[in-house]
């Protein structure tokens, strides 16, 4: 029997060249709230958290998580690493329930769900690396001949600046694109104006033949949703993403059942019991949970099945390795996200600098290697001298 011999958490901060903060290049929870100083302090994360579970027989898998890495670390160091440690990995639906129901009186959502899914991404990986599989084969297979990505990025930004932006992902062969609001409800009739013209750039870069999607990141409410969705409907919009705070989940289901436009969200969401009441309340017509926050692969999986029950795709958020698997081997997941990779920003591309081994975008598409075991990332150390470790 493999055993588990060690777990090794890090945390990595990014000290290296950042683009420094632009006003509303996108809303975000607390632009409601009167702040004294940069509010966009709160979309900003400049650490990454690591977690590498060694066997017995000297096999290391890698999981990751994005969420309050420092608090992470801590959790999976002092409640979870004894748990699992001698034990099988291929025991992963027992480890990921010990896991769960130990520490279920403060970890159920946010933190606590965050470490199961960095150790449970690892102990996929190590699964697929004992088996000489990619994770893809050990979840059903291949379903698609590959996985159709879009470019999500387009912040708010001079209209120049976005059409530009625009144009260079209909030049790289994109179909599907996602775009940010710089406006909420704070920001009156004025600021209407402006999200629309946002919306009006890109359609009229990318045109009516392709898939255009609006990401609110919860900085919406929902009056300022109900007011806006009659005057987003002419952009034919595939979904409009997160408008309110991810708690409002009957906020959600009166937005989307308003059927103008489909809303989504997830990223925020945990487990599948919380899946379960926003498929029950007709929420979301997406589900874009996030397999680094929602339990890891172990609770996608079931995710997954419940939401094909109900006939709601799953577009995992952000792209990275752990999400490309679950997608290519759920036919209920239609394509994936991607993140253009370029300089870091808000902290969601500290992963290109963080891992080697993710798969580039052709023509909008991206496929996985049938030959690659485990997830197919491998922690890189190109840019080792931009980042300060935790360990
Ligand atoms: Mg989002």
């Amino acid at each position: 029997m493999t055993k588990i011999k060690s777990v090794k958490t890090k945390v990595y901060q990014w000290k290296g060249k950042t683009v420094p903060p632009q006003s509303n290049f996108c809303t975000n929870a607390s632009d409601l709230l009167y702040e004294k100083g940069d509010n966009m302090g709160s979309f900003r994360f400049h650490e990454w958290l690591t977690c590498e579970i060694e066997t017995d027989d000297g096999l290391v898998g890698l999981g990751n998580a994005a969420l309050a890495p420092q608090v992470v670390k801590k959790t999976i160091d002092h409640y979870l690493t004894p748990l699992i440690l001698n034990e099988d990995p291929f025991d992963y639906a027992y480890l990921w329930e010990k896991m769960y129901r130990r520490t279920l009186a403060w970890g159920r959502k946010g933190v606590g769900m965050t470490a199961i899914s960095a150790v449970d991404i690892a102990i996929w990986d190590l699964l697929g690396k004992l088996t000489n599989k990619p994770v893809f084969k050990l979840l059903g297979g291949r379903t698609k001949e590959k996985i159709p990505v879009y470019a999500s990025k387009l912040y708010s930004q001079p209209i120049e600046d976005l059409k530009k932006e625009a144009q260079s992902y209909v030049d790289q062969g994109f179909k599907m694109f996602k775009m940010r609001f710089g406006w909420g409800p704070k920001d009156g009739p004025d600021g209407v104006k402006k999200n629309l013209e946002l919306v009006e750039a890109v359609r009229e870069v990318v045109g009516y033949d392709t898939d255009l999607m609006l990401e609110c990141y919860m900085g919406w409410n929902l009056e300022y949703t109900k007011h806006m969705l009659p005057k987003l409907m002419k952009f034919q919009p595939k979904w409009l993403e997160e408008p309110v705070i991810a708690d409002d989940i009957h906020g959600y289901a009166e937005l989307n059942n308003m059927n103008m436009i489909p809303i989504s969200g997830g990223e925020h969401e945990f487990s599948l019991f919380g899946f379960r009441q926003l498929l029950d309340l007709k929420a979301v017509s997406y589900i874009q949970y996030d397999t680094n926050r929602v339990g890891g692969i172990t609770a996608a999986q079931k995710i997954n099945a419940l939401a094909e029950a109900y006939q709601v795709p799953v577009i995992p958020h952000a792209g990275q390795m752990h999400n490309y698997h679950l997608t290519m081997a759920n036919l209920n997941c239609p394509f994936s996200e991607f993140f253009p990779v370029h300089d870091v920003e808000i902290g969601n591309e500290l992963f290109y600098y963080i891992f080697e081994g993710d798969p580039e975008p052709k023509n909008g598409f991206i496929d996985l290697d049938e030959n690659t075991p485990g997830l197919g990332i491998n922690l890189s150390n190109k840019y080792e001298k931009d980042f300060q470790i935790i360990e």
